[in-house]
């Protein structure tokens, strides 16, 4: 059954209409990578998956249910765009800013597990960023911190992660192995893959599906098909 699943949603802030009569579905393990132009309807999309807007018609559906039965997404790990906007000054360390990411398991357990540091060092070896974990994130490059935030994301064991342009503030020289550890993460742990990029000529080679959106749904479907329709 399909992760996520939108029918016929509309969306409409005061004077905009982001979104009109939207309808795709995302299987279990899939790799999405949602491309448009600026304004297209994307962060609404993703906001209304997140639960932080609700649909002005139609219907979303997460694991099945309906998203209203969702008070926290505990499933869904997000990485927003302004995440790597730390400047210098930003004082915590690479293994604080991961253990905040437990604090929504923590609101539905009370309390930290025991192994906390444990999950931590794992979190940071699934990013490749283990050996930087007493340093000061404010210290890191926009890639190194790109991984950390993903980390902080993992360690709430998600099915579903979304990553809104998470190569902005990358080198491009980095941006190919930024995507071979998405990848991995989907291959290896099976998590869902959403991401919002500009990339399509990198991503182009590592996805498993594409939607272009602009204001509705243009094109969803596999990626063999786009490399046709690109023709
Ligand atoms: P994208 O992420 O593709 O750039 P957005 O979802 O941010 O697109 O925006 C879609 C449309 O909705 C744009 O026309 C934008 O100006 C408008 N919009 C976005 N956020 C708001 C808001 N909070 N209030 C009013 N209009 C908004
Ligand atoms: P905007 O583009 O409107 O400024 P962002 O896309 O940066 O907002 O993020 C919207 C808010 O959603 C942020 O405050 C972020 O902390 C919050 N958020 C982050 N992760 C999740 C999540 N998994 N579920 C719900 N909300 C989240």
């Amino acid at each position: 059954k399909p992760i996520i699943q939108l029918r016929n949603v509309t969306f409409q802030y005061d004077e905009t209409q982001a979104l009109n009569d939207i309808s795709f579905q995302v299987q279990e393990g899939d790799f999405l990578a949602l491309l448009g132009p600026n304004g297209s309807g994307k962060s609404t999309l993703l906001k209304l998956i997140l639960g932080l807007l609700k649909p002005t018609k139609g219907e979303i559906e997460l694991f099945g249910e309906p998203i209203q039965a969702f008070k926290q997404h505990e499933w869904i790990g997000y990485v927003s765009q302004k995440s790597n906007s730390f400047n210098s000054g930003f004082p915590a360390t690479v293994e604080e800013v991961v253990k905040s990411g437990l604090t929504k398991k923590v609101g539905l357990f009370k309390r930290y597990p025991k192994n906390v540091d444990q999950l931590v060092i794992e979190a940071l070896q699934a990013v490749g960023m283990e050996s930087f974990a007493t340093r000061n994130i404010g210290q890191l490059s926009g890639g190194q911190q790109q991984r950390v935030f993903i980390a902080r994301a993992l360690i709430a064991e998600p099915k579903l992660l979304i990553l809104d342009e998470p190569t902005v503030g990358i080198d491009h020289e980095n941006v190919q192995s930024f995507y071979d550890m998405l990848v991995k993460l989907n291959e290896e742990r099976q998590i869902t893959m959403i991401l919002v990029t500009h990339d399509v000529d990198i991503v182009s080679e590592h996805i498993s599906h594409v939607a272009c959106l602009n204001k509705t749904i243009h094109f969803h479907g596999y990626k063999n098909e786009f490399d046709d329709i690109s023709e």
